[in-house]
């Protein structure tokens, strides 16, 4: 029989001892002793419990992940199906498993065209490093050594690896890490709500491709190796670019001579629409970086795609008998990889990718009601990827000062209403919830979220912050 005081002292030593022991990401260190977690024990559909049974509505599926939501059992069951026939297979040493060949296949018929060749990551982060050793690979493949430098985005977001942490500009991911590295430089982000012709997609597009321009001239042309950027920027807000600006500054790369890496960890697999976001402005990237959604987080699997055109040029530079070093034990795990296949499934028969654009124009019709709230300065999003900015001020923009710690207590505020929403500093809240969800959830979602904003606003330093 369940004993509940039994389950509270149980709990009670799990915290204790996920406190003394477990190194959380990307978490202060103190702060998670002071705090602790809320540990999470099962999931279903849009839906987690707590290890004190405590129901929320998971409005960030995961960390941007859990496309297909929780509890999807045929994912299970293939899962399964592919331990008990083979749980590993390498692809080294000219070895092989069916998942992964498959798998590869599918997502070369998926991509935009001209992506022929996949190699498999455990992750988003070590995908964007494998971009990155395969770029250098290549220009040292086509007699062009110079051709090392870097340029990606302010507010960009590349996970975690050295290499991905310095084309990342966050400034937690670069403090005390010594990053960035020199070969890694950033550009003004295409930031419509911050920037001063934001009112004007084409004066954003240009300044955008202005700064690339100016930037690759400042380095040396012939010493620039590639830009890399996400197509809406996740981790740095939910920063949304104008529609044409990937298409234009595709056109640029080319222009300048460099090579394009798109980084779709969060917004593919449906995330914003279409299968992936190069689609809907028509670019086919040099290198596309993928992972979250195309496992939909049932096991790590990230992806780089490369374009044909280097691929052929790796392939023509080097020798037979000296194989090319780089590769991970785990590259194309087959139970990864049969899980992969099944979550395809459920976004296409499944029907998940046009529920998800479906519900995605009511969730749209939400963020825009927000804006008329009097914390809520800008709101914006494409298909099931939004955020809502916070603001002291609606005509100067001015944001909240650090001590109110806004995104503090927003994150208590929308868990004791029962929604998991993502808090970036004192500023944004962002939104990724899965594709199955349905219209009374993505309701639900907003209820909450506005108490929560409600609650916020009846708090007197809150309340004279707005005032100032
Ligand atoms: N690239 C982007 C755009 C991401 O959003 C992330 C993770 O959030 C990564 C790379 C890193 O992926 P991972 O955390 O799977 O290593």
């Amino acid at each position: 029989a369940h004993d509940p005081r039994f389950a509270r002292s149980h709990n009670q030593a799990l915290l204790e001892l996920d406190r003394r022991h477990l190194i959380h990401p990307v978490t202060s260190f103190r702060g998670h002793e002071r705090h602790g977690a809320r540990i999470l024990e099962s999931g279903e559909g849009m839906w987690l419990t707590d290890i004190d049974g405590r129901r929320v509505i998971d409005a960030f599926a995961g960390l941007w992940c859990v496309n297909v939501g929780y509890g999807q059992e045929s994912i299970v069951e293939v899962a399964a199906e592919q331990m008990r026939r083979l749980p590993y297979a390498t692809g080294y040493f000219h070895f092989g498993s069916e998942p992964a060949i498959r798998l590869a296949h599918e997502l070369t018929q998926l991509a935009p065209e001209g992506l022929g060749h996949v190699f498999f990551t455990l992750g988003g982060s070590d995908a964007v490093d494998s971009a990155v050793r395969y770029i250098v690979h290549y220009f040292n493949a086509i007699g062009k050594p110079e051709k090392k430098q870097f340029i990606a985005l302010d507010w960009g977001y590349h996970g975690s690896s050295s290499t991905g942490a310095g084309l990342t500009a966050l400034a937690n991911f670069h403090r005390g890490f010594d990053l960035p590295r020199p070969w890694q430089h950033h550009i003004a982000s295409p930031y419509p709500y911050r920037h001063p012709e934001g009112h004007d997609d084409a004066a954003v597009i240009a300044s955008s491709v202005a700064a690339l321009k100016a930037k690759v001239e400042e380095i040396g042309a012939d010493k620039v190796a590639a830009f890399c950027c996400e197509p809406i920027q996740g981790s740095g807000g939910v920063i949304v670019p104008p529609k044409g600006w990937l298409k234009a500054l595709r056109t640029a790369c080319d222009e300048l001579g460099i090579l394009m890496l798109v980084d779709e960890v969060i917004t593919g697999f449906g995330r914003t629409g279409p299968m992936f976001a190069c689609e809907a402005e028509g670019v086919t990237p040099d290198f596309m970086t993928l992972a979250k959604g195309l496992t939909s987080g049932y096991a790590p699997m990230g992806a780089v795609m490369m374009a044909n055109h280097v691929y052929d040029a790796i392939a023509d530079a080097a020798p037979e008998a000296l194989p090319i070093g780089h590769g991970f034990t785990y590259s194309g795990h087959p139970v990864s990889a049969a899980i992969a296949l099944e979550v395809l499934r459920l976004y296409q028969e499944g029907g998940l990718l046009s529920n998800g654009e479906r519900v995605g124009i009511r969730f749209a019709q939400h963020l825009e009601r927000l804006r008329a709230h009097p914390l809520v300065g800008d709101t914006r999003g494409r298909g099931l990827l939004g955020a809502i900015e916070l603001v002291s001020n609606k005509g100067t923009k001015a944001g909240f000062s650090a001590d109110l710690d806004v995104g503090g207590r927003l994150s208590a505020l929308t868990w004791e209403k029962g929604v998991i929403v993502r808090c970036f500093g004192n500023a944004v809240i962002g939104f990724a919830p899965a594709l199955c969800c349905n219209d009374s959830e993505m309701d639900m979602i907003f209820e909450r979220v506005e108490g929560a904003l409600d609650a916020l606003l009846e708090m007197p330093d809150i309340r004279s912050a707005l005032r100032s």
